[in-house]
């Protein structure tokens, strides 16, 4: 039994969508983890909702998310911030544990590591963002070999570390996902509502083919979304909110296929395994994390980056995909016993080198 200590991410609130596919990813993991007899505390900003796993809540203003910044801004945290009082709160109950898994893309973290007696797993959720924080991850990764975790390779070759990295890719609560084989006449977007997952292109690619667009997820820039929409007064849109993982699995399975348009190297991208798993096929520019998931005719269609034309031309080849077969590559490869597998041993090894 592991006595295992994670800290969230401090650019929001767990359950409030801010942090992106990572809330989903340390909930999943935790559950898991818990389940299999050990025990897990998470520490996040106050506001944060976790059913049935232990929760300290931490207060402070959130840190800037690295994603809206430029690559050579250098380190800044707020006054009070709640990173810094996460990680205070951490080191004084280190003890306790016998591992601390940090979710944090942030740079204060890398540094404190070598001040910790507890080891600390560092699971990375994006890809190189920062010129400051690789330098910090790069450390790290050399003085604390193997203990820099990423989904998925793509995301690796983002840093000049790539080759120490472990890849452990993500998963979905099957049971929370319900199979749809015969879908209404429409597509899904869904994800953080921001300018690195390229919405337009998608309400572009639901306007060329006339089928109607329903959107899921954070508003994290409203000026952008304000801008999508006045661009496209006449688009078949529907906005459905940000939805709890429970009501995006009831629903997103009645959409055609999912559109994924990441202008950046997605590291993993998790509303993938998601719709597959509702039997949802994904289509996706080429670009980091689903050029990996995405099985090419089967699943999906993984298209050339920043060209509308081509997510148009899948949209009208989606009657070759077999939707059982989303359901089933979700089933055999992203599962949370396969997932607890890969964190399990990740965690082991950290452990015994220590
Ligand atoms: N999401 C959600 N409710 C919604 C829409 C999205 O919970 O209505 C979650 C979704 O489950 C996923 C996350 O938002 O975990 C988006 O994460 P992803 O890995 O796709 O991209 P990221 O935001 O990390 O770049």
């Amino acid at each position: 039994m592991l006595r295992l200590l994670f800290l969230s991410t401090p650019v929001g609130p767990l359950g409030s969508g801010l942090g992106g596919g990572v809330e989903l990813t340390l909930y999943n993991l935790a559950e898991e983890m818990q389940r299999r007899g050990h025990e897990v505390v998470v520490v996040a900003p106050s506001h944060s909702l976790l059913s049935g796993i232990n929760l300290v809540k931490i207060t402070g203003n959130l840190q800037i998310p690295a994603q809206t910044q430029t690559r050579d801004v250098p380190i800044s945290l707020p006054e009070n911030g709640v990173l810094a009082n996460m990680w205070e709160y951490a080191h004084t109950v280190q003890t306790q544990y016998d591992l601390i898994v940090n979710f944090a893309f942030d740079w204060l973290p890398f540094y404190l590591t070598r001040f910790f007696s507890t080891p600390i797993a560092h699971f990375i959720s994006m890809g190189s963002m920062s010129l400051a924080l690789d330098h910090i991850m790069n450390q790290v990764a050399e003085t604390h070999p193997g203990t820099i975790g990423v989904y998925t390779r793509s995301q690796a070759e983002t840093f000049a570390f790539a080759d120490t990295c472990e890849i452990l890719s993500s998963a979905v609560d099957l049971s929370l996902y319900q199979f749809c084989a015969q879908p209404d006449n429409c597509l899904a977007w869904v994800g953080r509502i921001a300018p690195e997952k390229a919405l337009e292109d998608g309400v572009a690619a639901a306007v060329a083919t006339g089928i109607p667009l329903k959107i899921w997820g954070k508003i994290q820039d409203e000026d952008y979304w304000q801008s999508i929409l006045s661009n496209y007064p006449g688009a078949s849109l529907e906005y459905c909110g940000f939805l709890s993982t429970e009501a995006l699995g009831a629903s997103l399975g009645r959409c055609r296929a999912l559109l994924m348009t990441p202008r950046w190297i997605e590291a993993f991208g998790n509303v993938a395994i998601e719709a597959m798993a509702c039997g949802v096929p994904v289509i996706s520019y080429a670009r980091g994390g689903p050029t990996e998931i995405i099985r090419q005719g089967e699943t999906g269609f993984l298209v050339p980056p920043d060209q509308v034309s081509g997510l148009v031309t899948a949209i009208e080849s989606l009657d070759q995909i077999d939707r059982c077969n989303c359901r089933l590559q979700a089933e055999r490869e992203y599962s949370l016993e396969a997932l607890g597998d890969r964190f399990e041993s990740w965690f082991d090894k950290i452990i015994k080198k220590d």
